[in-house]
């Protein structure tokens, strides 16, 4: 599993994260919920490592993966991203690079090597795992810019689990994208769940209830930094809060 205890984040002198102590479950698919602004894909990028690279970012507190500190001295970054995996709201294959290509180059930027033969069996599972080859095994030279939206999702998932990651990150991955595609991706992240720990970003309270097992509330105003009100059971959160600004947030009053 992945944890967080005390971690506090910064831009500059504005304290945007607070405290966060939470701990995501291995085979759980984790919702982070709460209004815009209240930090949530900041603490994903402190998660994996790609907080520090952003101009004026300072981090506070402990991340643990499987009990070990993400952040401990001399911890390369590349390889916390690479059992960390992340997907972005916005689908960001290299369009003009084939399928094929878009899947196998998470490898290399891990600096993974692999045969001729290990790579058409990754690209395969990969691809297999993200809902897609059905429809792309007869075309994986075509570049990546020509399928749809969802499509284009579920390829980027597939260059996530190339590498194998233990974690996987998701950035608010449908909300770029129609219904029947989310209910895709939906139905490809829950397949995955005894594989990878997934962490989703939403603000689709809908999607949270059905994909999710775990919730925290993340909530922010304009004098206290982002904190997690509650987090627990996604059932009971949504039916049995126990703080009146969850109810009011599941149930659409702010
Ligand atoms: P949304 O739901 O709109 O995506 P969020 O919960 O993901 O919001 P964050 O993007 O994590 O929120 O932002 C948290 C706070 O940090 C916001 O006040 C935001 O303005 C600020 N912030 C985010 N990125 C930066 C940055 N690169 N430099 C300065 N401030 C930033
Ligand atoms: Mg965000």
């Amino acid at each position: 599993g992945l944890e967080t205890r005390d971690v506090t984040a910064w831009f500059g002198q504005r304290k945007v994260l607070e405290r966060v102590s939470f701990a995501m479950r291995a085979g759980e698919i984790t919702a982070l919920i709460g209004p815009s602004g209240c930090g949530k894909s900041t603490y994903l990028r402190i998660l994996n490592r790609m907080h520090e690279m952003v101009r004026g970012a300072a981090l506070a507190g402990e991340v643990l993966l499987e009990g070990e500190d993400v952040y401990a001295p001399g911890r390369r970054p590349a390889e916390v991203r690479r059992r960390i995996g992340m997907v972005f709201q916005r689908p960001n294959p290299f369009p003009a690079m084939s399928l094929y290509d878009n899947v196998v180059s998470g490898l290399k930027l891990a600096g993974i090597k692999a045969t001729r033969e290990e790579r058409d069996h990754l690209v395969e599972s990969s691809l297999r795992q993200a809902g897609l080859w059905n429809e792309v095994s007869n075309r994986l030279g075509t570049p990546g810019g020509a399928l749809s939206g969802g499509q284009q999702q579920r390829l980027c998932i597939a260059r996530s689990l190339a590498v194998a990651p233990e974690i996987l990150l998701m950035d608010e991955p449908c909300s770029a994208l129609d219904p029947t595609s989310t209910r895709r991706i939906e139905e490809t992240i829950a397949e995955l769940r005894h594989r990878v720990t997934i962490v989703i970003v939403t603000h689709n309270m809908q999607q949270a209830q059905r994909v999710s097992q775990s919730c925290a509330f993340f909530l922010a105003s304009h004098d206290t930094p982002g904190r997690i009100v509650e987090s627990g059971p996604t059932e009971r959160l949504f039916t049995d809060p126990a703080d009146q600004r969850t109810a009011d947030y599941v149930n659409g009053r702010f």
